[in-house]
């Protein structure tokens, strides 16, 4: 598993002092944090040995998509097809991103996570997700330019203050920040939130939400692109995203979510 700290020891040589300080002051401020709250697991709140993570009963209840899967959607397929091959619900609809992947399926054991860090404010839920999508992700991350969150309105940014795609995507650029653009995409109409709507009243809801500012082209233009989102459902916000991101001009666009909601999809070839 890729953690903060693996990506760190990535550097070496004159910056390794002041990494090794910095490393050793955060191992002393978490120790402090532990003493004073003891770690506790992000879903069912027992007690466990490492803050940020999951008790082993909670662990095991998720789902990773870690065997084959669709490249243009992520959607695991029950046996290996051979290279190249994509899903029937790919063929059928194809998406406007090249590919997509998530590092579980969204369900029972990964919505409380999701939740934790969107309603809750726990935001080393946003830790534990970060590391989960470095893996599941990591060939398009390693291949992209830019990583770039699904934004919010301001309006709902106010009032939630974060984005928890924007906390995602920064953590995956923990060691190249200059890849981190939360900025060049933005969301210029409210929407209604996206529960409860169908597949097509997504797409109604968030068709044109999406916009790269002319002055924001020139970052975006011949880009690979990665789009960091906690959640994908239908994929109409990611669609709406992607749509703004090729206008701009940009040469690729990937997604890559925390958790892949399987269910409007068959798991199928
Ligand atoms: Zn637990």
């Amino acid at each position: 598993m890729v953690t903060e700290t693996a990506l760190d020891e990535v550097d070496s040589g004159e910056k390794r002092a002041p990494l090794d300080l910095r490393r050793a002051g955060r191992v002393v401020y978490q120790r402090f944090c532990d003493f004073i709250a003891p770690p506790h697991c992000l879903v069912c709140r027992m007690m466990i040995g490492e803050s940020g993570s999951l008790c082993s009963s909670c662990w095991n209840a998720l789902r990773f998509i870690e065997g084959p899967c669709c490249p243009r959607l992520g959607i695991p397929f029950p046996y290996d097809p051979g290279p190249g091959q994509v899903s029937a619900a790919a063929l059928a609809d194809p998406p406007p991103w090249h590919q997509a992947r998530s590092a579980v399926a969204y369900d029972d054991a990964a919505k409380p996570i999701v939740h934790a860090l969107k309603y809750r404010d726990r935001h080393e839920s946003a830790s534990l997700m970060t590391r989960l999508m470095s893996r599941a992700g990591a060939q398009i991350l390693a291949e992209a330019d830019l990583v770039i969150p699904v934004p919010l309105h301001p309006l709902r940014l106010w009032r939630r203050r974060f984005n928890q795609a924007a906390l995602i995507a920064q953590r995956l650029c923990v060691n190249r920040p200059e890849a981190f653009q939360p900025l060049v995409l933005r969301r210029m109409r409210s929407t209604r939130p996206q529960v409860g709507l169908d597949h097509e009243a997504r797409r109604k809801n968030v068709r044109g939400a999406f916009v790269v500012e002319e002055r924001n082209r020139i970052r975006i233009a011949g880009r690979r692109i990665v789009l960091v989102d906690d959640v994908m459902t239908t994929g109409a916000t990611a669609s709406a995203c992607t749509l703004a991101l090729q206008k701009a001009g940009a040469a690729s666009i990937d997604i890559l979510t925390f958790a892949l909601v399987l269910e409007p999809r068959r798991l199928h070839i």
